[in-house]
């Protein structure tokens, strides 16, 4: 039996309770949290992994609940632009992705994410380019190595511009062949047992990329197979007015007409929802990835966490793809999220506290993954960050949970995904950082040479 035991530090267990420990302990057994607790761990079987907690602060592994991993290789683009224009700039860039652009970009991603406590990762990829090779098992093998457990969305775009749409046509693919590759993703990758380490989700991409029809038909199809559904919406007021348009409402209700919303569902964004709309995403338990860095670097807007929270809706964090971002790293989401709610709604707005449990049981609950993810409970899976806040630049914060989510950004100290460690010491145990940065960069040149 493999056991790892951390001693000597501080818990936010995120759990029912939300109870928090000064000076605890907590076993990992088996891939699973056997004990969690006040003072020392009880006797461990010989051979069992000790960590030394002291100074340092446990918290569930940080799930990140939106992503587009390929988007990696394009950081640094269309810097001043509004969403509309930075996806008119872009989509004739990643027309030219294949499986080799996936691999390095996806594996960069994903070593940003442990590195920044996040230890559950979806992803929403959308363009498959013809011949550009197997790209959902490209990034599925990348999360294995890395480490991380993953829920890729095969997402989708079938409105080109010819008929109404945003993205160019070459890159968007027709409605049956979507349809029949969303089943084959789910025959060949889902996992639905407890503990999975892969689970499918379906994702046509956006209002102003899809038609209405593959929006009921993948809700069909994702229900008749038991997976989530996921897709962007109401990120911005262009968006808004394209619905207005074409389909006569406004995002929410045309999403509502379509049989999107629901406790299987989980949107990023949902930045332009007025209050009657937040209700409806709490009634129903329609989820939310907010993504507070992509919002403010894209000058979408600022979400109305707090009254979707007051609704009753699930709201996780997503760090959205790198070329909205730059960045990709999730513990950072936890600031951005606070500081941007507290812009719009005062100091009060959303606590620290809150933050954590945005980014840990929250986003558990968008993928459907609460009740064994997001929470240091017994017998949930070890899926475990430990951050290190002895040093100097935490110096005099007394509140381990103010420090993580207000102070200096830190990378995590150690990442345990069922009970493994993915990062140790603050370095990444799956890949090595050089490689990783040497392959991104000539995936990188090689999209920059194609624009
Ligand atoms: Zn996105």
């Amino acid at each position: 039996m493999s056991v790892t035991v951390i001693e000597g530090c501080a818990i936010a267990t995120v759990d029912d309770r939300r109870h928090e420990i000064a000076d605890g302990h907590i076993v990992c057994a088996d891939g699973r949290i056997g004990a969690v607790g006040e003072g020392s761990a009880p006797t461990q079987p010989d051979g069992a992994r000790r960590i030394d907690g002291r100074g340092k602060l446990v918290t569930p592994g940080l799930v990140n609940c939106h992503h587009h991993l390929y988007q990696h290789a394009t950081r640094g683009y269309a810097q001043q632009a509004t969403l509309f224009e930075w996806l008119v700039a872009l989509y004739p860039v990643w027309a030219h992705i294949d499986d080799a652009i996936v691999d390095a970009a996806a594996r960069a991603a994903l070593a940003a994410l442990a590195r920044s406590g996040c230890t559950t990762s979806t992803d929403h990829h959308y363009i498959f380019p013809r011949h550009a090779g197997d790209l959902l098992a490209v990034e599925i093998e990348a999360a294995r190595a890395i480490g991380l457990r993953f829920h890729p969305c095969r997402g989708a775009m079938d409105l080109g511009r010819s008929t109404g749409g945003l993205p160019p046509d070459e890159i968007v693919e027709e409605r049956d062949a979507i349809l029949a590759a969303s089943a084959d993703a789910i025959d060949r990758f889902h996992d639905p047992a407890p503990g999975a380490m892969v689970r499918i989700g379906l994702a046509p991409t956006s209002p102003f990329s899809v038609t209405r029809e593959l929006m009921a038909e993948t809700a069909e199809l994702a229900r008749a197979r038991g997976v989530r559904l996921h897709t962007h919406l109401a990120e911005t007021i262009d968006e808004e007015e394209f619905c207005r348009e074409r389909f006569g409402m406004r995002p929410l209700e045309y999403l509502d007409s379509v049989g999107w919303l629901g406790d299987d569902v989980w949107l990023a964004h949902c930045v332009h929802l007025d209050g009657g709309e937040a209700q409806r995403m709490g009634a129903t338990g329609t989820g939310v990835a907010h993504c507070p860095t992509s919002n403010g670097r894209l000058g979408a807007g600022i979400a109305p966490v707090a009254a979707l929270l007051a609704a009753g809706a699930p709201v996780g964090l997503g760090v959205d793809g790198a070329a909205s971002n730059e960045c990709g790293e999730l513990v950072d989401e936890l600031r951005a999220a606070l500081v941007l709610a507290r812009v719009s709604g005062g100091p009060t707005a959303l606590t620290a506290r809150q933050a954590l449990e945005l980014a840990t049981r929250h986003g558990a609950r968008c993928l459907g993954r609460d009740d064994e993810l997001g929470h240091l409970s017994v017998g949930a899976l070890a899926d475990v960050a430990l951050w290190d806040l002895g040093d100097a630049a935490f110096a005099g914060i007394a509140d381990p949970v103010a420090a993580l989510a207000f102070g200096p950004t830190r990378a995590v100290d150690t990442l345990l995904v069922g009970g493994e460690a993915v990062v140790q010491d603050g370095e990444l145990r799956t890949a090595d950082p050089v490689t990783l940065a040497a392959d991104l960069e000539r995936a990188s040149a090689r999209m920059r040479e194609a624009a």
